[in-house]
């Protein structure tokens, strides 16, 4: 079977990136920095230009390429928000700390959208709305009753009844939904890149091809080994998402990491690309196993889904993504599937993403739940302000708690998904 982590070559991103991939900057064993940074995805490269921008010296490892892990190959779809509405963030976190990190979700598109004005990074954005759609009644209540509580806010956030989100959707199959006009798309490798870019324009090293293998604190200051040699450094920031090894022990069993998988057709004729996900709309669903589904900027329907565990693609996945996008979409039947690839996504059980400090110095945000873009390049500014300043993020520093019987989880975990599936092809999910 074909490799998850390979597929990133098959990724429609890879050959539509307008961004060139940045230069490697030398890597100089020994070198003494501020902060040092693992992982070249969005928290990465965020906090690296956070902390660059504030003047701090920067060396960041990428133990592949820059926007390789999940940053590089995901749906491209910025949605602000998390997994909590605002009034369950004041209820869990308390009136003050709940409106601020309610706040500060909320804007986060926004800083997306910002980053990319400020830095010129050419990844093709367009903001015009994510939808939220609901394929039962239950999920259709919980949903419209979210897009009003962020509508009091402030929020662009309208319901949508049926006929409203098939006019903007071209599909049938939901009863209704609601719409975030914060949110938006871009080519995520685009977009990535030029995070990376503007972070060493700031001043950050960027390093690719280089893995961290260990990270000791010795008097006060980081000893990050790598496989090019060392780094010294005052602070180091991790951001590895769903793709956690063993370099923090214990880091990786408190997540549960699953595949998301994609399919890009081939380009759409006028006619349909004025009907289906038309203007740049971008839109997911409510059910757990949810689909997800865009235009690409080149006009192809790109259709999501969450699949199988471990680094294994199957086949069979992408038949069913196939036909769960014709069941969406039965205009699209006749088109050929131009592209297809996978990445892994980290699940916590709270659903949550959660930023721990299991020493003094070493702070780590992970556990984006499928929905990074926005939340992981808020992260990485956080992560940033916190080993700089020690300024306290919105949302709480947890402690390191690998979920007990991690090794068990995986086969329930699979045997979940394929329940799911079933339920889904059966017309019960909802
Ligand atoms: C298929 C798919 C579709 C998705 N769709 C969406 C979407 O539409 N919208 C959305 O908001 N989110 C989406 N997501 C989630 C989003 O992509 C992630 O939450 C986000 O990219 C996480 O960013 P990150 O920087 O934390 O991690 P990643 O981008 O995964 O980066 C981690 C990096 O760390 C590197 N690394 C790991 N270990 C080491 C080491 N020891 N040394 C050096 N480097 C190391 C890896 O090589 C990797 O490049 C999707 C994810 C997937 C997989």
């Amino acid at each position: 079977m074909a490799s998850s982590a390979d597929s990133v070559k098959g990724a429609l991103w890879t050959t539509t990136a307008r961004e060139a991939a940045p230069s490697a900057d030398p890597f100089e064993p020994g070198r003494s920095v501020d902060v040092a940074i693992v992982g070249g995805g969005f928290t990465g490269a965020s906090a690296a230009l956070a902390a660059a921008s504030h003047g701090a010296s920067v060396a960041l490892v990428e133990a592949r390429t820059i926007g390789w892990g999940a940053s590089g190959r995901n749906g491209g779809q910025v949605i602000p928000g998390l997994k909590l509405d605002p009034s369950e963030m004041r209820a869990a976190y308390g009136e003050e700390r709940g409106s601020r990190l309610a706040q500060a979700v909320g804007g986060a598109a926004d800083g997306v959208f910002g980053l990319i004005e400020k830095h010129g990074i050419d990844c093709e954005p367009n903001r015009s709305g994510w939808i939220q759609a609901a394929p039962a009644e239950k999920a259709l209540a919980r949903v419209q009753q979210r897009g009003d509580e962020w509508a009091a806010l402030g929020a662009p956030a309208e319901r949508l009844d049926r006929a409203a989100l098939a006019r903007l959707t071209g599909t049938n199959a939901y009863l209704g939904g609601w719409i975030d006009r914060r949110a938006g798309t871009v080519q995520p490798l685009s977009y990535v890149r030029g995070l990376a870019k503007a972070a060493q324009r700031a001043g950050a090293k960027l390093h690719e091809g280089t893995v961290a293998t260990a990270l000791v604190q010795r008097n006060g200051r980081w000893e990050v080994t790598t496989s090019r040699g060392t780094i010294s450094a005052r602070r180091v920031l991790v951001g590895q998402d769903g793709y956690a090894d063993g370099l923090v022990p214990g880091l990786a069993k408190t997540l549960i990491c699953v595949q998301s998988a994609l399919v890009a057709t081939e380009q759409l004729p006028e006619a349909l690309r004025a009907r289906i996900m038309p203007g740049g709309i971008c839109a997911s669903e409510t059910r757990r196993l949810a689909f997800y589904f865009r235009q690409s900027p080149d006009g192809r329907l790109v259709f999501g889904g969450r699949g199988a565990v471990g680094d294994a693609e199957n086949p069979a996945f992408f038949s069913a993504l196939t036909a769960a996008m014709h069941r969406t979409f039965p205009e699209a039947k006749g088109l050929a599937i131009a592209h297809r690839w996978s990445g892994q996504v980290a699940l916590t059980l709270d659903g949550l993403p959660h930023i721990h400090e299991p020493e003094s110095g070493l702070h780590i945000g992970v556990g984006y739940n499928g929905r990074g873009i926005a939340m992981a390049t808020l992260m990485g500014q956080w992560l940033a302000a916190r080993a700089l300043d020690g300024t306290e993020p919105p949302l709480p520093v947890t402690k390191l708690s690998p979920i007990l019987w991690h090794s068990l989880k995986t086969p329930a975990i699979q045997l979940g998904i394929t329940w799911a599936w079933i339920r889904d092809r059966l017309g019960f999910a909802g």
